[in-house]
């Protein structure tokens, strides 16, 4: 996808702050964190959204090893963090290709907005 955001993130055309890669994955810090610790983990081949994503992929598998990695290495392990993914406009996708936000750092509340 020539015009998508993250896509241009993988392919090093936009600059980002990049925490992890390997051939499937790529995690990089939000731009806009809403905790001390705001990662995306995107796949690094275009899937417009979770619906998309082949549940059987390695990429899932993937995105699992990558969010038990770095949610230790960014010290959130322990008191715990959040993982989202938002589908769609109602909750509020603005970047079409999958991401996962693992947020932590500070206590959450609950129901998200
Ligand atoms: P969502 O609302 O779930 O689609 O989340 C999109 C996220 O991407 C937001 O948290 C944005 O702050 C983040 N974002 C958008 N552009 C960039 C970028 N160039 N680098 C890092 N994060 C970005
Ligand atoms: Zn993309």
């Amino acid at each position: 996808m020539s015009d998508c955001i993250f896509c241009k993130i993988v392919k090093k055309e936009v600059p980002s702050q990049v925490v992890y890669e390997d051939d499937r994955v790529m995690a990089f810090k939000d731009i806009n964190p809403v905790a001390p610790v705001h990662v995306l983990i995107i796949p690094k081949v275009h899937v417009e959204s979770i619906m998309e994503l082949d549940p059987a992929s390695d990429v899932l598998k993937g995105i699992v090893q990558t969010v038990q990695k770095l949610s230790k290495e960014q010290g959130i392990a322990q008191d715990g963090f959040r993982v989202v993914v938002n589908c769609g406009p109602a909750a509020g996708q603005t970047v079409n290709h999958l991401h996962f936000h693992l947020i932590g750092g500070r206590n959450m509340g609950w129901p998200p907005g």
